[in-house]
């Protein structure tokens, strides 16, 4: 299928962005690595009349560790987070959730910044960014403002990003101590994408118990979700894999499921629990 048309602009820095999608309002839209909008395009689901195409802008790309964080450029690509040694030292889920997004030419052009901005329910990276308690830094025609993870996924395809906004980098700190991180996949067959995905990170006290977890789900429901009650029933206890298996039974309490014709609503509640079971079990082991 052919997209209708549209003007196309490739600006060389974030500035020369917002200006193009303030002067173009709600008419522009950014493009960024293409394997979400593009297709939205061919199937004529979004004809906006004017590109933005951000591919271009130096100060988008890059994995940095500095001062505590790991600084991630909206451009990075799948790719760039699968082979970055950094990154797989400090979070080992980043590597493995790379490796499951789509295949290899999804994850050499699809981006990091426009997973997270595009906030596909079935999207591997927001489950992710919120495990991590990761930061995103925006730019717009009022200067540079950071929303968190835990504000950032709005609704089914909807994130914080406001139009005449681009999302520049996103900021993950680097927890202190013993922490292990894990993501576990429900994959559907033939597209790739997550039926359900638990991303998850357990950080430990020096006295062995649980300081701090964070769970986050996606593919279940319309936008992804930490899992609140799990965590909660895990945060201060000894960890066995009893009381994980206990704690995952609580997972998408509350959650307005998705049904369809590959996965019922019930069908993925259960497969919550599964998957967060493992992902906590999996950060655990890594942890320790
Ligand atoms: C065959 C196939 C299989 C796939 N499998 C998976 C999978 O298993 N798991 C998964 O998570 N994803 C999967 N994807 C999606 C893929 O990861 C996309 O690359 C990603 O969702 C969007 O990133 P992009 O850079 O391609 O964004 P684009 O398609 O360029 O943009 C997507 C949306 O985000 C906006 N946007 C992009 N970047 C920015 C920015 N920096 N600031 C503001 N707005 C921005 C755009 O305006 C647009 O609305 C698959 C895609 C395909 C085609």
């Amino acid at each position: 299928m052919i997209p209708g048309e549209f003007e196309y602009y490739a600006p060389t820095s974030v500035q020369e962005a917002v200006s193009l999608l303030q002067q173009h309002g709600e008419d522009a839209k950014v493009l960024a690595g293409g394997h979400s909008l593009i297709p939205l395009l061919k199937l004529r689901l979004a004809s906006p009349p004017v590109l933005v195409d951000i591919g271009r802008i130096q100060e988008l790309k890059g994995i940095r560790r500095q001062n505590g964080a790991v600084t991630i450029g909206a451009l990075a690509t799948h790719a760039d987070i699968e082979f970055s040694e950094d990154l797989r030292g400090v979070f080992p889920l980043m590597h493995d959730t790379a490796t499951v997004i789509g295949d290899p030419m999804v994850r050499n052009l699809g981006t990091f910044g426009g997973a997270l901005a595009h906030a596909d329910p079935a999207g591997d990276w927001p489950a992710v960014a919120l495990a991590l308690n990761a930061t995103m830094r925006l730019t717009g025609p009022n200067g540079e403002r950071t929303v968190a993870a835990d504000d950032f996924f709005v609704d089914l395809l909807t994130s914080a990003v406001e139009p005449g906004e681009v999302l520049t980098a996103v900021e993950i700190p680097v927890p202190q101590g013993k922490y292990g991180t894990s993501y576990q996949k429900f994959s559907h067959p033939a597209s790739g994408y997550a039926v359900v995905g638990v991303a998850a990170l357990v950080q430990m006290g020096a006295d062995g118990a649980c300081q701090d977890c964070r769970v986050a789900i996606t593919g279940a429901g319309p936008k992804a979700t930490r899992a609140t009650a799990t965590e909660d029933a895990l945060k201060g206890q000894q960890l066995t894999e009893e009381l994980i298996a206990q704690a995952a039974e609580q997972a998408g309490n509350g959650m307005d499921f998705l049904g369809d014709i590959f996965a019922s609503e019930s069908y993925r509640a259960h497969l919550v629990k599964v998957f967060t079971k493992r992902a906590l079990l999996g950060a655990m082991q890594a942890a320790q």
